[in-house]
């Protein structure tokens, strides 16, 4: 693993033109000397995956999609599987995106079935989880954080192939797209009871990154990044302006 991961979620804003464009210009910065320890990680949207990762070819950025399908294969019109996501050159996935939560109404549990499809197709799973602003103000961050994470840790502890790398996006739902996040001391919190509690109830021998997501952008990201056990971030609207991003990679 190199020193921090930066995870740029797209969503669906970014048409496949300036996908690309964008993509060119990170693959420029990436070239950089000073980013060589740095590890990206680009999240289109599907149709862009293929021409992205032929870009890509043969350069260390890693292509990641928003999401997989829960089922393998069949008559499910509309999905997409882990097993053609990787067969466009993606090695990444974000599974469990609060967006999906919400408006497509995924569970705990189909998100712990989407994790055992990456594994099986060798892709690296980018796991959201994250408190709503009620469970926020109510202290239930913890609990929350729990509920979401220990299913999923089940099938990862079960699955008789795991993918070698394992991402866990703390992102509170209260703070994407806001421009809020949570102060210095509370992510602090969060992030020793993350630690703690994947380094206790997951198997060993998985390598474990711990990822922040929410209102990350340049000015927001030199103290996130002093909270301990934050391996890196996941950004979405700053990771659609080049400039922001680039100014994200290099000031932490
Ligand atoms: C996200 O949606 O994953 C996200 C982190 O968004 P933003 O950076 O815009 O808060």
């Amino acid at each position: 693993m190199k020193s921090r991961i930066y995870v740029a979620n797209w969503k669906m804003n970014m048409p496949l033109d300036g996908a690309l464009e964008l993509t060119k210009q990170c693959k420029k910065l990436m070239a950089h000397q000073d980013n060589k320890e740095k590890q990206i990680v680009l999240c289109p949207t599907f149709p862009a995956l293929y021409p992205i990762a032929k870009l890509l070819q043969s350069t260390p950025i890693g292509i990641g999609a928003q999401n997989c399908s829960e089922h393998e294969m069949g008559a499910y019109t509309g999905e997409v599987s882990a097993q053609s996501l990787s067969q466009v050159g993606c090695t990444y996935c974000i599974v469990g995106h609060s967006e999906r939560r919400n408006y497509f109404h995924e569970t705990n549990e189909i998100i712990a079935r989407k994790v055992g499809k990456l594994f099986g197709a060798a892709i690296n799973p980018i796991i959201c989880i994250g408190e709503t602003a009620k469970e926020h103000k109510d202290n239930k961050t913890l609990q929350a954080l729990e509920q979401q994470l220990d299913p999923i840790i089940n099938v990862i502890n079960n699955a008789e192939q795991c993918s070698d790398e394992l991402y866990i996006a703390y992102e509170p739902v209260w703070a994407i797209g806001t421009g809020k996040v949570p102060d210095k001391a509370t992510l602090q919190t969060t992030f020793n009871w993350l630690h703690a509690h994947v380094q206790s109830a997951l198997q060993p021998a998985k390598s474990v990154y711990l990822l922040y997501g929410g209102s990350v952008d340049e000015h927001t990201v030199k103290d996130i990044a002093e909270v301990q056990y934050i391996d890196g971030f996941l950004v979405g609207g700053a990771s659609l302006d080049f400039q922001k991003f680039k100014n994200i990679v290099s000031l932490a």
